[in-house]
């Protein structure tokens, strides 16, 4: 069956055909691709299509798509059975490791989802603190829990707005959203509220409006301003973990996080996620505390495996410069056509941004001012030439550690000749 076969079989059974939104295309037109099966650098669809992957399953897959390390540990612990409902030891390898390479984290529990991990670590917050404000950012999205569907409402110390039916204007309403990288504004919010703000929840480079990075001084005004208030500072590095480096990018920023959460990466593929920190904090949980958190498949021996296959690889064989260097090569190229279009590249992650502006987009209101069509355009065409991307404006591409400098090149060439036509 090809992919517009399955689609259109999908559509019936399953709202938008999809079980994730984005993946239904709607933001570029056409529909989804359906994937048969993933080796190296590339993707295979239904339809017999090749394609050099940018989207990395949205992240975990740093190492490729299929590795064999990975596969290998998958495998062979599969072996054994899929899940216990017990305790197993790979969960306790596994936050050994985790709280070695991240200093900040002293204590962590492993979950299913980055949903999971940030939901969990923002009633915590609320737990430790006895406090109900959330302070988040624009355009930052930390998962779909019912608090974190919300945008700024219309006063900066105002609660926020929910983004989702079905969110209640209570929930909404303890969430406070400020414009990202504004310094002053968190100020600002701290004098007015700062003890009864439980937790400040923020990406620490936003990856969930394109690439935009933190401005000097944002990060550490957040830790600043946390600490004096008492606030829990929650680092959402769900994409940023082991992205930058073998660690959190807290860690390689200097930036000591209360708590910090991780998905994608730490899963290799599979789904796992995790959220640890301050001890004093941790210990709250149940069944040391009075803050419920569980999960039936949590800490699962399998997910385990892939994660811990992936985080050793990663720190065995250091890809980071390598990965850098060829997003690098791909924003200096972008950059240099002189069009109306600005490339953002931080490590291993790139936003091609079709906008005007000479600068590169500081909050979620810059971004806002791309032109959505061009980029729909411009994924299609970059389609149909084998490159499979991000299918919205809003989101990252990733290079991987087994794309070679030939393939990043073949990328490059296509981009030439395909952004100038837009
Ligand atoms: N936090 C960030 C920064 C994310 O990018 C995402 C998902 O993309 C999440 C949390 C939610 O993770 P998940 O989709 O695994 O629930």
């Amino acid at each position: 069956m090809n992919s517009e076969t399955l689609f259109a079989k999908a559509e019936k059974v399953i709202p938008g055909g999809v079980n994730s939104p984005v993946r239904a295309f709607g933001s570029v037109g056409g529909n989804p691709i359906y994937v048969e099966k993933g080796e190296g650098a590339y993707l295979f669809d239904a339809d017999g299509n090749k394609y050099l992957d940018f989207c990395s399953s949205w992240g975990p897959l740093i190492l490729g798509h299929a590795n064999p390390a990975v596969l290998d540990a998958a495998k062979s612990t599969m072996d054994n059975g899929l899940t216990f409902g017990a305790c197993n030891s790979k969960e306790v390898e596994m936050a050994e490791l985790l709280c070695e390479v991240i200093p900040s984290m002293e204590m962590v529990r492993m979950v299913n989802s980055g949903t999971e991990a940030t939901m969990s670590a923002l009633r915590l917050a609320r737990g430790y603190t006895g406090r109900q404000k959330v302070l988040k950012f624009d355009g930052c999205y930390h998962g779909h829990a019912d608090y974190l569907l919300v945008a700024s409402g219309s006063g900066l110390l105002t609660g926020g707005i929910s983004t989702s039916a079905g969110v209640s204007a209570e929930a909404a309403s303890d969430v406070i959203v400020l414009p990202y990288n504004d310094i002053e504004a968190v100020k600002e919010v701290f004098a007015a509220k700062g003890n009864e703000i439980a937790a400040v929840i923020v990406e620490p480079i936003a990856g969930n409006m394109g690439l935009v990075e933190p401005a000097e001084g944002f990060l550490e005004t957040l830790r600043e301003e946390s600490t004096k208030a008492g606030s829990v500072l929650i680092l959402d590095e769900v994409i940023t973990g082991f992205r930058m480096g073998a660690t959190s990018f807290g860690t390689i920023a200097g930036i000591d996080a209360d708590l910090t959460c991780l998905g994608k990466i730490v899963g290799g593929g599979m789904p796992l996620a995790a959220f640890g920190g301050k001890k004093e904090i941790m210990q709250n949980l149940a069944p040391l505390g009075s803050v419920y958190q569980a999960g039936t498949l949590s800490g699962n021996p399998v997910a385990l495996a892939a994660g811990l296959a992936t985080v050793k690889t990663l720190i065995e064989t250091n890809p980071y410069a390598a990965m850098q260097a060829k997003a690098t090569k791909i924003a200096e190229a972008v950059n240099s056509l002189n069009l109306p279009i600005i490339c953002a590249q931080k490590g291993g992650m790139f936003t091609i941004f079709f906008t005007n502006s000479k600068e590169l987009p500081k909050k979620l209101d810059d971004v806002k001012k791309c032109d959505t069509e061009k980029f729909a355009k411009y994924h299609r065409m970059m389609l149909e030439k084998g490159f499979y991307l991000s299918p919205s404006q809003f989101e990252l591409g990733f290079t991987s550690a087994v794309q070679t400098d030939e393939e990043i090149d073949s990328f490059i060439e296509a981009l030439k000749e395909v952004l100038p036509q837009l």
